[in-house]
């Protein structure tokens, strides 16, 4: 088998958002590094007015790289030693401890849930493993199968206590309500949110405070005066147009953390209907109202997760959950008949230039 994300999937993911310093700063510099990691390629790029300082800041890289593959091994459902894979298999009537990592992952993740009634769900799991994607085995389950999982999801079932101390040990206790031997968490639409932001927070603790990460579809940026006024946030085009490659750009203003889930990145296709892995936790069948949901918002965890969110509810109410979240704006791209549309949030759509002016519309 290969990995959750094949390497298939980190060319292609690679390509949906693309991040672009213009105006050309002559006493800008730029260091990057890149790595494979939750099977996708992520770069971290910090810019300088000093160039002097590029070995300072390549030992800050390789020591965020060094706590991302840390967390990387947490949080993948398709390592069998990661926390979520031990989770999976110790799920049962008894509640058992996690690490806090996971429960901040798991927090956002309810969160999402709650705000999106569902349409985010970590409880995805077995319904998810029916479509097989990430597997050479990818295909259409038969209904009834999908049927009789379905009721394994729901994000409700799972129970976490606070944290506590128990002597040395920071303690929360984690456990499944309901066949909780049949329930499997997959942390596929919100860990790598939560790795990128892991990821800068050590950047600023070794005081760079100008920098990028992209892993795939998730980005995150701090800024500086050096780059405030030139980053550029490229939406690539969801149908591959050789002559359009990107959909739209805007301005990423401040710092921020952008997110892009859509349709193209891991799919197959039957019967010419195309099958994606953003599943509907109410039917179970990949969500069809959105081509590509992209979200600004203050950290990448909340980003990640909200995009999976809003791809699943749709160009209505994606966008209305959206305009409804302090420091949140949101895109989708949309199938409207024969034609692709789109819809933001007021103050990105305001920002937005598009290159698919000839079939698109605004509303
Ligand atoms: P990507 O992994 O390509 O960045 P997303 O952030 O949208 O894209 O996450 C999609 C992944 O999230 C799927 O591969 C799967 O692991 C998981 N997932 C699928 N459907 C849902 C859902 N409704 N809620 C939560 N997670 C989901
Ligand atoms: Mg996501």
């Amino acid at each position: 088998m290969r990995g959750r994300w094949g390497e298939k999937k980190w060319t292609a993911v690679f390509l949906t958002l693309f991040f672009v310093n213009s105006g050309c700063q002559r006493d800008m510099h730029t260091v990057q590094e890149n790595r494979i990691l939750m099977d996708t390629l992520v770069s971290i790029n910090v810019y300088t007015a000093n160039f002097a300082e590029e070995p300072k800041l390549r030992r800050a890289i390789a020591s965020a790289f060094e706590e991302m593959a840390r967390f990387d091994s947490l949080f993948s459902a398709y390592r069998e030693d990661s926390e979520v894979s031990k989770i999976n298999r110790n799920v049962s009537k008894k509640l058992i401890t996690i690490s806090e990592d996971m429960y901040n992952v798991l927090r956002v993740a309810r969160w999402a849930s709650e705000i999106s009634e569902g349409a985010f769900d970590v409880t995805i799991g077995p319904v998810l493993r029916l479509w097989g994607f990430g597997t050479d085995s990818m295909d259409l389950p038969p209904p009834e199968k999908i049927a009789a999982r379905l009721p394994l999801v729901n994000y409700k079932n799972i129970v976490m206590n606070r944290p506590y101390h128990s002597g040395e040990k920071f303690r929360i206790l984690f456990g499944i309500l309901q066949s909780p031997e049949n329930v499997s968490l997959d942390l596929g639409g919100v860990a790598k949110g939560y790795i990128v932001d892991r990821g800068i927070d050590v950047l600023q603790q070794n005081g760079i405070r100008d920098a990028m990460i992209t892993a795939g579809g998730d980005l995150r940026a701090l800024t500086s005066p050096l780059t405030a006024a030139s980053r550029y946030i490229w939406i690539r085009h969801p149908r591959d147009s050789a002559a359009n490659p990107f959909f739209s750009r805007f301005k990423l203003e401040g710092e921020a953390a952008v997110s892009t889930s859509g349709d193209y990145e891991r799919c197959f296709f039957k019967a010419g209907k195309r099958y994606h892995h953003i599943i509907d936790p109410h039917t179970g069948y990949p969500a069809a109202a959105a081509v590509s949901a992209t979200v600004v918002a203050k950290n990448s965890v909340q980003a990640d997760a909200l995009s999976t969110a809003i791809f699943v509810l749709g160009p209505q109410r994606g966008i209305a959950l959206a305009d409804s979240l302090p420091e949140v704006e949101a895109m989708i791209i949309y199938q409207d008949g024969e034609k692709l549309s789109w819809r933001a949030t007021p103050a990105l759509q305001k920002k937005f230039e598009l290159f698919y002016s000839e079939k698109a519309s605004a509303r």
